[in-house]
């Protein structure tokens, strides 16, 4: 197999690599299979996590382009709005975030760092999140207008490009697996835009990697995250020259989304607090909270063998910690 390279423009925002732990005194609390984290909520930059990673091709295409500005769009609590914004001014860019809803009333978390960072904020006042694509199309039509140079980032930096950081990350565990001497039978990762499972699932089949993908769902239904992967994944293979994939779409499952997207669930929290009092690990209410808690549900139900090598991949966003106290803390002693 000779050595995957992802030949597209990059920029260097992250800390690469990011380190691959075990984590034993949560396989302890837990039983079952060995389990390893993927640290990128460590890629550094902005206070981290996996659109760091997204953003240094996303953003090399959007200099190529020649963008004075870049738009994109989500929740007030987004870490990809979060980084993107940071992203944007590093290249001395200027960021409009569109966001569904009205104002939240505190301030907080990754809303707080978009202000710091001095983005144009909108709200939409809807909460409904579909409206969003719309929102920042007309968006950059009227930036267009007034004689700027938009680029657009759709929701998540769910694009071919994006998806490309993966794919290169993919190559980044298989490097450090061979070092480690490590054979994973598993890897676990939160979706939300798909971008990332579909690199992860291009990447898989490029170095053909035998592990088992899981994409566990916290937004979207998951025959929609099957076809967004699917056609994410096939883009993105075209984009690199990689051959078309072939192999079984990844296990996508959304019975652990809880609520609603952004609302954390009582296993979330579970999961936040075990990871923490074992690990030292900051999980996320919205993303990873949700993924570990089926990741949980999991090892519960005997799905892995005690001898199996169980990867999650890490993916960032515990700025969002700071915006949900009460929920985080619920049942506790003061
Ligand atoms: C955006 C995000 C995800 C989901 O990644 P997608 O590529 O949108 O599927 C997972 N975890 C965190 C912390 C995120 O911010």
């Amino acid at each position: 197999m000779p050595p995957l390279t992802v030949a597209l423009p990059r920029l260097s925002l992250a800390q690469l690599p990011t380190p691959l732990e075990e984590t034993p005194r949560l396989r302890a609390a837990l039983g079952g299979p060995r389990l390893w984290f993927k640290r990128d909520d460590l890629t550094g930059f902005a206070l981290g996590g996996n659109k760091v990673r997204k953003l240094e091709f996303v953003m090399a295409e959007a200099l190529a382009a020649g963008a004075d500005v870049v738009v994109s769009a989500a929740g007030p609590q987004s870490n990809h709005l979060r980084a993107t914004a940071a992203a944007a001014r590093k290249l001395g860019l200027e960021a409009v975030l569109i966001m569904h809803g009205a104002p939240p009333l505190a301030v907080q978390g990754n809303h707080l760092l978009d202000r710091l960072l001095g983005a144009t904020i909108r709200f939409t006042g809807s909460t409904d999140r579909s409206q969003l694509d719309a929102a920042i199309a007309a968006e950059a039509e009227a930036l267009r207008r007034a004689g700027r140079r938009p680029f657009v980032i759709p929701r998540g930096g769910a694009t071919p490009t994006g998806s490309a950081a993966y794919v290169a990350a993919v190559a980044e565990l298989e490097a450090q697996c061979q070092a480690q001497g490590l054979r994973l039978d598993h890897l676990v990762v939160a979706v939300g835009s798909c971008g990332t499972l579909a690199g992860l699932w291009v990447g898989q089949q490029a170095v053909a990697a035998p592990y088992r993908l899981w994409g566990l769902s916290v937004s979207r239904p998951a025959a929609e995250c099957a076809e967004r992967v699917a056609s994410l994944g096939a883009a993105t293979a075209r984009l690199l020259g990689l051959p078309a994939p072939e192999a079984p779409l990844p296990t996508l499952d959304d019975a652990y989304l809880g609520p609603a997207y952004g609302v954390p669930s009582s296993a979330a929290v579970e999961a936040i607090r075990l990871v923490a009092r074992t690990e030292g690990i900051f999980l996320d209410p919205v993303y990873t909270g949700k993924a570990f808690a089926g990741l949980m549900a999991l090892i519960r139900r005997g799905v892995f063998r005690a001898d199996e090598n169980v990867l999650f991949w890490h993916t960032g966003g515990a700025p969002a910690l700071f915006a949900h106290p009460a929920a985080l803390l619920a049942g506790e002693d003061e």
